[in-house]
This record gives structure tokens, sequence and C-alpha cells, in this order.
């Protein structure tokens, strides 16, 4: 039988946690309003436990740059030896044991977001392991859907034509377009938008925390015309849930957001004061599973669209997209469209979608493992 919720009982012991850190170089850079992505990065975990089952997982690192080998020493010389070798009921007690261990260390070195990042990658791993165990997929495991709704995600402003036209005809219907950085670029870049997906094909868009809350007011005046699904991130994520109110009031778009947060209280906010219409945890920077499946359904039953964030490896995706169906499928997965090895060469099959949408593997767990080989070719240097 499975667990439908993730406080379910089953056990595990942990035998070994090994980390991957992974660097591939891309041709073209991924450019938001405040940086550029110059090479792709990765940390992945895999986790064995004492019967050699393995699963895997993925913490979020694409920043700062050599920000993977940091999480890979955090996991591999602080966390790990407070979890491999004990009892635990399930991979929610591996994840409420780390937090508590982890919270004065976190504290210590004034770095939340890593502690979290890890904790929220070992649970990843955790939570393959036992689907895989139980040889059912993640989504099927957690009762839910296998059919989920996914946009093109990683458009920068610099030219995103090309890339939107060849997500089209990949089956996308939907697009998601990074703006902030040049507001005469930006409108014509939504022109050019609109017309590749015509007028049933869904624009969103992501100004990367670009604005102050009155800044954002007037900004997403400009961009209403183009009639956007929602605009991600008009202002920083560390903004109060007071700021949000500010915008909400007055927004004349949607607001999306989540990915820069961190801990319950914070999602809850969200999801109790209605601010936001598309919530995006990432799972790979907090709460893996364990928080963020609960969290996706409490967002789903206020009526709020669940859309987990992602722009790693193939690892995380398929965790990722896994955690949407699993929460039931409303809303939309982030599906990065640029060329990445880290995506393409891990999993044994091309994904596809069709008509704007995807359907989750059969296969236990996230659906496959990384090939050995394929995995040493992309290891960092
Ligand atoms: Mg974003």
């Amino acid at each position: 039988m499975s667990p439908s919720s993730v406080d379910a009982v089953t056990p595990i012991r942990i035998r070994e946690i090994s980390t991957f850190v992974l660097d591939a170089p891309i041709a073209k850079p991924v450019r938001n309003s405040w940086r550029t992505l110059t090479s792709r990065s990765a940390l992945l975990i895999r986790i064995t436990d004492d019967s050699g089952a393995q699963g895997w997982g993925e913490v979020w690192c694409n920043y700062p740059p050599r920000g993977a080998h940091h999480r890979a020493d955090l996991i591999n010389h602080v966390a790990a030896p407070i979890i491999t070798g004990r009892d635990f009921d399930s991979p929610q007690q591996v994840f409420s044991t780390l937090e508590k261990a982890l919270r004065i260390p976190s504290v210590t070195a004034g770095e939340p977001g890593p502690f979290a990042q890890i904790t929220a990658g070992i649970d990843n791993a955790l939570w393959d392991l036992v689907a895989k165990r139980a040889g059912k997929p993640l989504w099927q495991y957690f009762g839910g859907v296998s059919r989920v709704e996914v946009y093109a995600s990683g458009l920068s402003p610099d030219e995103p034509g090309p890339l939107a036209e060849r997500a089209v005809k990949n089956g996308f219907r939907a697009v998601k377009l990074k703006i902030g950085v040049d507001t005469a670029t930006d409108l014509k870049n939504s022109a050019d938008l609109r017309t590749i997906l015509g007028p049933s094909g869904k624009l969103m868009y992501d100004a990367n925390q670009r604005w102050t809350v009155e800044q954002a007011d007037q900004e997403m005046r400009r961009f209403a015309e183009f009639k956007p699904e929602w605009m991600e991130e008009p202002i920083a994520g560390d903004e109060p849930l007071s700021a949000w109110k500010t915008l909400a009031a007055t927004s004349v778009l949607p607001l999306a957001a989540g990915e820069n947060g961190r801990g319950r209280a914070t999602f809850d906010g969200f999801v109790e004061s209605g601010v936001l219409q598309y919530l995006q945890p990432d799972m790979g920077k907090w709460g893996g599973f364990t928080e963020c499946l609960p969290l996706g359904r409490r967002a789903i039953a206020a009526g709020i669209q669940f859309c987990p964030h992602w722009l790693g490896s193939a690892i995380g995706l398929m965790s990722s997209l896994n955690l949407l169906g699993a929460a039931g499928g409303k809303g939309w997965g982030e599906f990065d469209a640029n060329p990445n090895q880290l995506r393409e060469r891990l999993m044994p099959d091309d994904i596809h979608v069709s008509d704007g949408f995807i359907t989750l593997s059969n296969a236990p767990g996230i659906g496959f493992a990384p090939d050995a080989a394929v995995l040493k070719e992309l290891t960092a240097k």
C-alpha cells in the first residue's frame, strides 16, 4: 500500500550518502534582470539504505558560482554524520531531525539558506528511495495524477523568439519571458512572443525581484496589454507579506512567487492572505516533498495554482514534476527550455510535451537513476 501523506511510517536506515557536483558549459548564457548564467551546475545526492535501495535528490545551487561545492561539503561533513546509520520511521522524521540538529549550526554560520537547501535535497532523495523500494512512481505513491501541465521557462531578454518557436514546435503552449533589463526590449519581446504563441497561448513574465513595490505597480501596467498569465517576483523575495499585500491591492496582473521563500510560516502567509494566484516553491531550496507536498495541497485547496519552481538538472526536474502530479496537478510545472546537458543527458528518455502537458513515467520514484558514465563525464573539475 502507498501512503498518501508524508507522515506515514516507512522505516529507513541510511547506509551511505554520496554527493555529485556537476558542471556543464552552455553555448548561450541565460540572462535575467540582475545576472547572467554562463554555465550550468548541479549538486546531486545519492542515498543508499541498508537493503541496498537507492534514491536520488538534487539541491538548489544556482548561485553563487561554485556554490554547489560548498553545499556538498555541508552534506558530507555536517548533515551526513547526523543521519547515517540511524533508524528512522520515515523521510519526514529525517527531515525534522535535520531541521532541529542544523538550527544552531545554520545560525552560527549565518547561512539558513544553504542548510535548508541540503535538508530539502536529502529529503527528495529519501522519497525517491522509498517510492522505488515500493515499486511506484512518486506521483502515484502519493495518490496523485500522472498528467501535468508545463510551461517553457528560461527565455532571456536576448532574442527569445527562436527558443519560444522551438518550444511551441516541441509541444509547449506556454512560455515565460525574463524581463526587467530594458523596457523597450521587454515590450518588443512581448509583442514577438504574443505573435509566436497566438491568442490562445499563455505568456508569463519573470521580473526576478527587479522593482520596489511602487515601481512594480507602475511597471506592471506596461505589460497588461499582452494579457500575461502572471507576473513573477516583481519585488524582492524577502519583502514582508505586508509589501505583497500592498502590491496585490492595486496590481493589474496576477502575481506569482515562492522560489525564494523559506519556512512554513512564510508560505502559510502567502496561502492564507491570498496575495498570490500562483505559488512557486522550489523543492530543492526548501522543504522537499515533506513540506512542499502538503503545502501544494493547501495552496490548491485555497484556490491557488501550484507551480513548482525548477531550473536545475533532470533529477530535480522530475522530482518537481512528480511533486505537481502528487499534489493533484492543478497548476503548471516549470520546464527550462534552454539546451542543457544536465537535463538532456542524465535521463534515459526524452521528455515529450504534447499540447502543453507531459505524462509522468510509470517507472518507480522519479522514474530513473542517472547513468554512471554520464555522471562521471559531467563531474565538475
Ligand atoms: Mg523565477
